[in-house]
């Protein structure tokens, strides 16, 4: 068991496959010119699975592929492959493009429930938000996981003045279609243009849910990091993640690894364990992480409070979202 000071266990870990994207949501990626890193310095398909075994060796049994974008990376199906023969949950976040080429290799590695972001329902902001022209193949994919009987989650990242005025068409989208729709608080990421002023909280969103339909609170499981709720009659769900106005930390079991073989015990944390270097020298690294876990802050990385009004970004020592695998 991985345990830290708080005694929190930690038996969820989210593996970046790479830090390289085919969109490039404003969000996430820094503005400025940015250099991927050379996939020599990525973990190689073996590394991430010799890494994965040790972490379950250690508890964990739930393990989330991300990135970047994890489904990009030519040797995706394979490691998908050889982590789903390991005694765990496993599951991925994906922005949606390349869905259509692993139905099969999902369905091989049983995973059954996939994250997909989605953050407006327009196509002209869509092109705006990723710089890129996918809208309508996002959306085919996620009604071809449904034909194909996944459980889809969509992510949204919602943001003031800019796509909050379709919160209600998302829970609209709800009404016939299975769906789980995932609002999540805009979150500071180094060289994201976050502003205080741009974040809209749950509570802001649910008074314009509530404005227009009658919502049920429903249970959420164990470790969820999201407030499950639905309209009667709905075929699908909705939640809220609260990261910025109501943090779940105390319950967190989240450890991190980036692409490029770095363990992060918190998704702000501003420290990080170098385990792809540690392994490749032939190191133990179960210190390594019993260390880094031992270390873990109280909440938000010990970079913030929750009254993030009065935060100046500037002050978060972080990477970029896209490097670090959401
Ligand atoms: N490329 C994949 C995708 O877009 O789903 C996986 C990686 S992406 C970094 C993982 C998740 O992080 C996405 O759902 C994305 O919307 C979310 N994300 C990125 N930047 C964010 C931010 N600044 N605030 C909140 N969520 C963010
Ligand atoms: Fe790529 Fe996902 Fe980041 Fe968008 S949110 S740039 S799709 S990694």
């Amino acid at each position: 068991m991985i345990r830290d000071t708080f005694d929190r266990v930690h038996n969820y870990l989210r593996i970046s496959l790479t830090d390289r994207c085919n969109m490039r949501c404003f969000y996430c990626m820094p503005n400025e010119h940015y250099d991927f890193s050379p996939f020599s310095k990525l973990m190689q398909g073996d590394e991430i699975e010799k890494l994965a075994k040790i972490f379950v060796t250690l508890g964990v049994n739930k393990i989330r592929l991300t990135g970047g974008e994890p489904l990009i990376r030519k040797d995706a199906a394979d490691i998908i492959l050889r982590l789903s023969k390991l005694p765990v949950k496993l599951t991925l976040t994906t922005n949606g493009s390349r869905v259509y080429e692993y139905i099969e290799v999902f369905k091989q590695a049983h995973i059954n429930s996939l994250n997909i972001s989605l953050d407006t329902l327009q196509a002209d902001k869509f092109n705006h938000i990723t710089r890129r022209n996918d809208f309508a193949l996002v959306r085919e994919n996620i009604q071809l996981l449904l034909k194909e009987n996944f459980h889809v989650k969509v992510n949204v990242v919602v943001m003031k003045e800019f796509n909050d005025d379709e919160i209600n068409d998302f829970i609209e989208w709800t009404r016939d279609t299975p769906i789980h729709v995932r609002f999540i608080e805009f979150m500071p990421f180094n060289g994201n243009l976050w502003t205080s002023n741009k974040v809209i909280t749950w509570k802001q969103m649910m008074e314009r849910i509530e404005q227009k339909y009658k919502v049920h609170r429903l249970q959420d499981e164990k470790h969820d990091t999201a407030k499950k709720y639905n309209i009667e009659g709905h075929a699908g769900t909705f939640a809220f993640i609260t990261t910025m106005s109501t943090p779940f930390c105390g319950d967190c079991n989240r450890m991190r690894l980036t692409a490029d073989g770095k363990m992060k015990n918190c998704l702000f944390s501003n420290s990080e364990t170098d385990l792809l270097t540690a392994l490749r020298n032939g190191e133990d690294i179960v210190p390594l992480i019993y260390k880094s876990v031992y270390h873990k802050a109280e909440k938000l990385g010990g970079q913030f409070e929750p009254n993030f009004e009065n935060l100046n970004p500037e002050d978060i020592a972080n990477r970029s979202m896209i490097t670090i695998g959401g």
